[in-house]
C-alpha cells in the first residue's frame, strides 16, 4: 500500500542532489515525514546496517547500496563511502543516503556532509529520532526528568580507533552530568563504569541497557553500575544497544508502557519517592 503524503509543499529530490536523512531507531513508524518523502524520490537510496529492511522496501524505485560498517573500522572506508556519494551526485542520480537514528548523532553524518559540501555537490539534511533518545522512550526512560537532572550528557563508548574515549574526561563526566546515555558503549562498558565509580559515583546507580531498541527485538537489561559489565556477559547482551546510567532509569517502573499495554501493572507508581502528584508543582 503506497500511503499518501498529506498535502504540504514537500521538497523535490532533484538529480545530483544527495539528501542525509536520519532513518530512527528501528520502528519505521520513526521516520519523520522528511524521510518518507526522501524515500519516494530516491533513485539510489545508500544504507547502514541499522536501518531496517521495511524502511528499505518503501523505496522500491531506488537501486539499494549497503554501506554498512560496525564501529572500530579504518576511517578510510568512510572516505569510500563520502566519495561514493560524491560520484553518484555528480552521475546526475537522486541520492538518499539514510543512516540510522539522527544522522548528525556519533553517525559521522557531519563528516560525509562536509565532503559533499566540498566537491561541490548540493545536500539536505534530514534530522532523524536518534536512539539515545527514542530509544529510551520506548523503554519507559525519560532522558530528563526535573526530579533527576537538568542536563543529560551523551557520550560514546570508543572513539574512532575502535579504543575506550580516552579523550573524555570521564571522572568531570561522573561529577557534571546525573544522566549519562552511552552510544556504543558495550565493548568498553567495564572501564567506563570503573571510571565513573572512581570518580565518586554510587556502584549502586541504576543503570539500564536496551537492546536493538524500538524494534521487535528490543531487549531491556536493567542492572546497576558496579554490575553492569558482568550483568551484560551473563545474559549475552549483543549491540547495538544504549546504555543509560542515572535515577531517571528508575522512572521505568512506572513507565514501561509496552508492559503495560501486555497488561503488566507498573511496578511502582511513585518510583522516585516523591510522595506527590507528578504535575503538582
Ligand atoms: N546516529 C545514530 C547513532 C549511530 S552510532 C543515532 O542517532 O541513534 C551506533 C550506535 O547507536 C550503536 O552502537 C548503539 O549504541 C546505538 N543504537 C543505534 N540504534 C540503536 C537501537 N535500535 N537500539 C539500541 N542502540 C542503538
Amino acid at each position: 500500500m503506497k500511503t499518501r503524503l498529506p498535502s504540504y509543499d514537500w521538497p523535490v529530490l532533484e538529480a545530483g542532489w544527495v539528501w542525509l536523512c536520519g532513518a530512527g531507531p528501528g520502528d519505521p513508524g520513526l521516520l519523520t515525514l522528511h524521510a518518507l518523502n526522501a524515500l519516494r524520490q530516491a533513485d539510489v537510496l545508500i544504507y547502514d546496517a541499522l536501518v531496517q529492511e521495511a524502511i528499505l522496501d518503501w523505496a522500491p524505485q531506488a537501486e539499494h547500496i549497503y554501506a554498512g560498517k560496525r564501529g572500530g573500522k579504518p576511517s578510510a572506508i568512510q572516505r569510500d563511502i563520502s566519495l561514493r556519494l560524491v560520484d553518484l551526485a555528480r552521475a546526475g542520480r537522486r541520492v538518499l543516503r539514510l543512516k540510522g537514528g539522527d544522522p548528525f548523532v556519533f553517525g559521522r553524518g557531519g563528516e560525509e556532509a562536509q565532503t559533499l559540501v566540498q566537491h561541490g555537490v548540493p545536500i539536505r539534511i534530514i534530522p532523524g529520532i536518534s536512539a539515545g533518545i527514542g530509544g529510551l522512550a520506548y523503554a519507559g526512560i525519560p532522558v530528563t526528568h526535573r526530579d533527576v537532572n537538568q542536563s543529560v550528557t551523551f557520550v560514546t563508548g570508543h572513539d574512532q580507533s575502535g579504543n575506550a574515549t580516552s579523550s573524555l574526561d570521564w571522572a568531570a563526566i561522573a561529577k557534571g552530568s546525573q544522566v549519562i546515555v552511552i552510544y556504543m558503549g558495550m565493548k568498553h562498558i567495564g572501564q567506563i563504569s570503573a571510571s565513573l565509580i572512581a570518580a565518586g559515583r554510587d556502584a549502586s546507580e541504576p543503570v539500564a541497557v536496551v537492546t536493538s531498541a524500538t524494534t521487535d527485538q528490543q531487549n531491556v537489561l536493567e542492572t546497576t553500575l558496579g554490575t553492569v559489565e558482568a550483568d551484560i556477559a551473563k545474559a549475552g547482551v549483543e549491540p547495538p544497544s544504549i546504555i543509560c546510567i542515572g535515577q531517571a532509569v528508575r522512572m521505568r517502573d512506572v513507565l514501561n508502557w509496552q508492559a503495560q499495554a501486555a497488561g503488566i501493572a507498573p511496578r511502582n507508581l511513585d518510583p522516585l519517592g516523591r510522595g506527590r502528584p507528578a504535575e503538582t508543582a
